[in-house]
């Protein structure tokens, strides 16, 4: 077996992957910073969307784990006091595999540029360098509504907890396979008008952002930011691609959730 380790590269997440590093040796696994089987990832859940962009091109070959240092996290669910118990199961269990759905991004522009393609496991954002987002949303084919506003963010389920949630998004449980597409600060009045709630789309459904009058648009890919110019359409939908975790243990979605923003520490 094949694994990498990625480090938030702090001290403590460090010495936590040197420690874990030397129990998968012992147990004579082999270190492929290329072409892991696993990817364990030490820090928070940033640490693991940096490792999902590290292997993003092999993803049905290779499953993550996550380890936290600091608080708990929705893909970093591992405690450090843990990791024993974590190197004993990834060696000794043939593990299972939970799939989580991802986001597709592809942007094409109006000024012969070849399309970009990107995947995303939290979500993407777009915003303008220039003032207000004018954009319009069309969805399945058919144009839905012109939004002005900071922003829209179009969210995996998965990524329902992050950005997304700060937006007013709900939490969709991440096996529904879907995208939620979120407003950021839309100007509604008598003269504009936007939905005003964040959409739920299923995987079927495809929502394509047309600029109207931005030159620069700034767009995130997860913590990705990239600033484009001739941008003639967004596309975004549920991706053929999933991430795989690996699972050695039952942690309901629903505990995480309410572990992380109801419980009492
Ligand atoms: P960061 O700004 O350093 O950290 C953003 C925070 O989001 C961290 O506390 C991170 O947890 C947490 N987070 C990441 N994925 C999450 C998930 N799926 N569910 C719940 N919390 C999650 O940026 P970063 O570490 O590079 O992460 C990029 C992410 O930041 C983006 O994908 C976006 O979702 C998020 N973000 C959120 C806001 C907001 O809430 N207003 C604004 C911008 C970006 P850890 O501490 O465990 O790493």
């Amino acid at each position: 077996m094949k694994f990498a380790i990625r480090s938030k590269g702090d001290q403590a997440s460090n010495a936590l992957a040197d420690t874990m590093q030397r129990y998968l040796f012992d147990y004579k696994f082999i270190n492929d910073e290329e072409e892991p089987d696993i990817v364990i990832s030490v820090g928070g859940d940033g640490t693991l969307l940096h490792a999902f962009h590290r292997y993003y091109d092999r993803l049905d070959k290779t499953a993550f784990v996550g380890v936290h240092t600091g608080h708990l996290g929705f893909y970093a669910d591992w405690l450090p006091s843990e990791v024993e118990k974590l190197v004993n199961a990834i060696v000794k269990t043939p593990f299972q595999v939970v799939e989580y759905p991802l986001l597709e991004v592809i942007i094409r522009y109006s000024d012969g540029t070849r399309e970009t393609q990107h995947l995303a496991m939290n979500e993407a954002t777009v915003k303008s360098l220039d003032g207000t987002l004018v954009i319009d949303v069309e969805i399945r084919g058919e144009y839905f509504e012109t939004f002005r506003g900071d922003g829209l963010c179009i969210s995996t389920p998965s990524g329902s907890t992050a950005y997304n949630k700060a937006l007013g998004g709900a939490i969709i449980h991440p096996s529904i396979e879907a995208i939620q597409v979120a407003e950021m600060a839309s100007i509604n009045n008598r003269v504009f008008r936007t939905v005003g709630s964040p959409l739920v789309l299923p995987k079927h459904h495809t929502c394509v952002l047309r600029p109207i009058k931005d030159k620069r648009l700034q767009i995130t890919i997860d913590h990705l930011t990239f600033v484009k110019e001739h941008v003639k359409s967004i596309q975004c939908r549920v991706a053929n691609q999933k991430v795989r975790f690996v699972r050695f243990r039952p942690f309901p979605f629903w505990k995480r959730v309410r572990d992380s923003f109801v419980a009492d520490q």
